[in-house]
């Protein structure tokens, strides 16, 4: 990998996600050598990857190269690297180009799509948990409408502009909530020779109500707003299978669609080496104490969407959020410089900042400690928060323009194909 050798200790840190950057940026100008390794050179900013499968933003204002992140910092060496193998005895990260040895090894892979083992719907599905399969959707979304228009058959188009989104988390309320406003108010005017008002958005979620985290106040706003929009709300409806063109239930209900996106549920993204039942929990995420050492070890840790780390209030585990990740990188970042200086490490306590979510256009809703609102105002504060924790000023000003333009001209103009998504080809 040719990673200078050095008398200082030397740091792995295995992904550059909020977690991942947090704590390198911590560990900067410090007595170490820190490494990371990422399969991408980019970090993304995922809660506004639904923008991108919806023309609103381009992927490259909400990715930031990683390297520009850490340029300032003598000690930072990133390597481009799908991380295979940790062994633990030796002390070693196996990865596509080479092995490299730790002193301390950081644990930020975050996670993944959860198909809860059903590999049909995997197959089939769409998911956005990566800007090219952000991509992907934006692609097959636009690709549904240009065949709709070119099929006389009534049941195939029907299926075209069926949009079947399952999961009504955050990510499921959003991206339904951005694909009503395109059913809406660009539809019309770029397929005047389609009948786009036959466009449909189901969001089927299994409980009884959207945004589970949440408040009631929120969830039931939430679906308020979107009732408003045009989406079919379903709840307490869950889907069981889907063979790319027909969706089944739990109930008799059936979905004819071309389009089901998975936004049902993540699982830690374990990799070789941590992955057996005796460090993996519920989400498949690795246990971690309060100082984020995984058990049996003083010098590995987990710290973001990766990790578990149960408390009273959370038994289960901090929610798979930014705010947890950073916070942790940060938390150990300060942990690792006292450990290095023989000090005691402090636990980690979770900082709750709340939760928020938008639907749409004026429209989001908030819930902090004390106070919970819904609206404009929510609205304005979403777009704030998601411009204050984007990377790079550039990535700020992109979005902040974009917005307004889309604002005020109701528009998205990056509904372009420019790598086409071949469904059949996915499903061969
Ligand atoms: C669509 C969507 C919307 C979201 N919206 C919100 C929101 O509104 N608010 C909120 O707080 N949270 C939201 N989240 C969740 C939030 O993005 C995650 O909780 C957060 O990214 C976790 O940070 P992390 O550092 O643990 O992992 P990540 O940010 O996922 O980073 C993990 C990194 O590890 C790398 N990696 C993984 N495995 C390997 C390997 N084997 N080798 C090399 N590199 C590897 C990946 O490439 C990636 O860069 C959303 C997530 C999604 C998918």
């Amino acid at each position: 990998m040719n990673i200078p050798k050095t008398s200082n200790p030397r740091i792995v840190i295995i992904g550059g996600g909020f977690a991942g950057v947090a704590l390198a940026k911590k560990l900067s100008k410090q007595e170490v050598q820190v490494v990371l390794l990422d399969r991408n050179n980019y970090h993304t900013f995922q809660p506004l990857l639904y923008q991108v499968s919806t023309g609103g933003l381009e992927p490259d204002s909400i990715a930031y190269p990683i390297r520009k992140i850490l340029k300032d910092f003598p000690n930072f060496y990133f390597r481009l690297a799908n991380v295979e193998e940790i062994d633990t005895v030796k002390n070693k990260v196996r990865t596509d180009i080479g092995h490299l040895k730790f002193d301390y090894l950081i644990v930020a892979s975050g996670s993944t799509t959860n198909y809860f083992g059903n590999s049909e719907i995997e197959k089939h599905s769409m998911a956005m948990k990566t800007i090219p399969q952000s991509l992907d959707l934006r692609s097959l979304i636009l690709e549904n409408f240009e065949e709709a228009l070119l099929t006389s058959d009534l049941n195939e188009r029907n299926a075209l502009m069926n949009f079947v989104i399952v999961g009504g988390g955050p990510t499921g309320v959003e991206l339904a909530g951005a694909l009503a406003e395109i059913k809406k108010g660009i539809l019309p005017k770029d397929y005047p020779d389609l009948d786009t008002r036959m466009a449909q958005i189901n969001l089927i979620q299994s409980s009884d109500c959207l945004l589970k985290g949440m408040s009631a106040k929120a969830s039931e706003k939430a679906e308020d707003f979107l009732e408003k929009l045009g989406v079919i709300v379903w709840k307490n409806l869950r889907v069981t299978n889907y063979d790319g063109k027909t969706a089944t239930t739990n109930t008799d209900l059936t979905f004819k669609t071309e389009t089901l996106v998975w936004a049902a549920g993540v699982e830690g993204a374990v990799i070789k080496g941590l992955d057996s039942e005796y460090f993996v929990t519920r989400g498949n995420r690795i246990l971690v104490n309060e100082f984020n050492q995984i058990k049996g070890f003083e010098n590995i840790f987990a710290i973001g969407d990766i990790a578990c780390l149960c408390t009273e209030e959370f038994p289960n585990g901090f929610p798979m959020m930014a705010q947890p990740a950073i916070q942790q990188g940060n938390q150990l970042g300060d942990n690792l410089l006292r450990l290095l200086e023989e000090k005691p490490m402090k636990p980690f306590v979770y900082k709750d900042k709340g939760t928020m979510a938008t639907i749409g256009r004026n429209k989001a809703v908030v819930d902090l400690k004390n106070f919970k609102f819904q609206g404009v105002f929510a609205w304005f504060v979403w777009m704030f928060v998601h411009l204050f924790f984007l990377i790079g000023f550039r990535n700020r000003m992109v979005v902040f323009v974009n917005w307004l333009y889309n604002y005020v001209r109701f528009d998205r103009e990056a509904r372009l194909i420019i790598r086409p998504f071949k469904k059949r080809l996915k499903e061969n």
